[in-house]
């Protein structure tokens, strides 16, 4: 598959990995928003949340407890953080591999831009 996020997954393209296992991959987001920005994707290529299917449900779950976990490792847990899924061009998302960013280590405004 040519795409971005399914080459680092692949160990194709390069990046920082905090974490990978069989079904997902999280990396450092290589232009930060905040002093933690992981992103956690599935080694499955999925574009959007809007391409889901039913059988995907197990796997996004995990995509958000290894959010958590990331969470934990990287110390930002107790102060709190973001998960945020861009979908679409209103969503504001530019790479079509879905996604998980973990933003922290600074306060989080509302409503998002
Ligand atoms: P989106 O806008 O699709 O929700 O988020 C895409 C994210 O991927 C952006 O935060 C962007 O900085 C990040 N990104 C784009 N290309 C690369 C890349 O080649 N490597 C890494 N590590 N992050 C990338
Ligand atoms: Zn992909």
């Amino acid at each position: 598959m040519d795409c971005i996020f399914c080459k680092i997954a692949r160990r194709q393209l390069p990046a920082k990995i905090v974490y990978e296992d069989d079904d997902v991959v999280a990396f450092n987001d290589i232009n930060p928003q905040a002093p933690v920005h992981v992103l956690v994707i599935p080694r499955k290529h999925i574009p959007r949340v809007a391409d889901m299917v039913e059988s995907d449900q197990q796997l996004m779950g995990k995509i958000i407890y290894t959010g958590k976990r990331v969470a934990e490792m990287l110390g930002i847990c107790e102060e709190g953080f973001r998960l945020v899924f861009n979908n679409g061009r209103y969503g504001g998302q530019h790479v079509y591999h879905i996604h998980l960013h973990v933003l922290g280590g600074r306060p989080m405004g509302w409503p998002p831009g």
